[in-house]
């Protein structure tokens, strides 16, 4: 990923941050994690499509971008079953977490972008499959600290329109729209041939273009813009800073609801 430096809180220096803020005190947190995406495509697809997604939003409606996360959760709930199905006995070279740990971190997350200044939130994940419990732990915050918080996966933006996949036809035209020189279609017919087996990889990759990927983009886009444009951020008056204490007590509601977290049920 090429950041848009403009708009990275890692990149920005003061004035031009607190500049920023003060016009759309909006904040995006693109989530991803490295995982097999096929012969085809790097392991961090899921990343490099939401840092994308989350520089091209801030620069076209405002606000900034924090540090991506790009450790998510896997391995657990319905993911594993995914797994065994679509690698076999190969090792997949994940950089997954427990679901416990990126849940609270998320919630602390909420919590650093508050108390710095920010007054609504916006997350889109990559990578699919654990977006009820992100939920879960978005509104435990938006309840707790009246902060609102819009978080969606990539595909959930499009649903309607475009069935998302896992490195076929859909992820691969996305990825072949924003890098095309991290693509090697060329190898995709390593499905059958190669010994590691398919590595997730999707029957239709070979279908993907970048044209199709610019379209699924830009929905992606405006599905975003809509949310920003609904949080009326103008009205909300700056809320006293939340202490590390303060966010416990919403972290144990979370953690007395584990049976239901999708992430823990396969
Ligand atoms: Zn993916």
């Amino acid at each position: 990923m090429i950041f848009d430096e403009g708009v990275r809180w890692e990149m920005l220096k003061p004035a031009e941050f607190l500049a920023r803020q003060a016009e759309r005190p909006v904040v995006y947190l693109p989530m991803g994690l490295c995982e097999p995406h096929g012969h085809v495509a790097p392991f961090g697809l899921d990343t490099i499509k939401a840092d994308w997604l989350c520089d091209r939003a801030a620069r076209r409606f405002g606000g900034i971008v924090a540090p991506t996360m790009a450790y998510h959760t896997h391995e657990t709930g319905y993911h594993a079953p995914w797994l065994r199905q679509v690698m076999g006995d190969v090792n997949p070279r994940l950089c997954a977490l427990p679901p416990h740990l990126i849940l609270e971190t998320l919630l602390y997350q909420f919590r650093a972008f508050h108390n710095a200044g920010f007054r609504a939130v916006v997350v889109i994940s990559g990578h699919h499959g654990s977006q009820e419990d992100l939920r879960r732990v978005s509104q435990a915050f938006e309840d707790a600290f009246d902060f609102p918080i819009f978080m969606r996966t990539d595909p959930e933006l499009v649903s309607k329109r475009y069935p998302g996949d896992h490195a076929g036809r859909y992820e691969l035209s996305q990825m072949l729209a924003i890098r095309p020189d991290l693509v090697a279609m060329n190898r995709a017919s390593r499905v059958t041939s190669d010994e590691l087996g398919r590595f997730a990889q999707n029957p239709d990759v070979s279908e993907a273009t970048a044209a199709y990927g610019n379209e699924i983009l830009d929905a992606q886009l405006v599905a975003i813009g809509e949310a920003v444009a609904a949080f009326r951020v103008g009205e909300n008056l700056p809320g006293k800073m939340i202490s590390f204490r303060d966010v416990v007590p919403v972290w144990e509601g979370i953690l007395a609801k584990r049976t239901q977290w999708a992430t823990l049920n396969e």
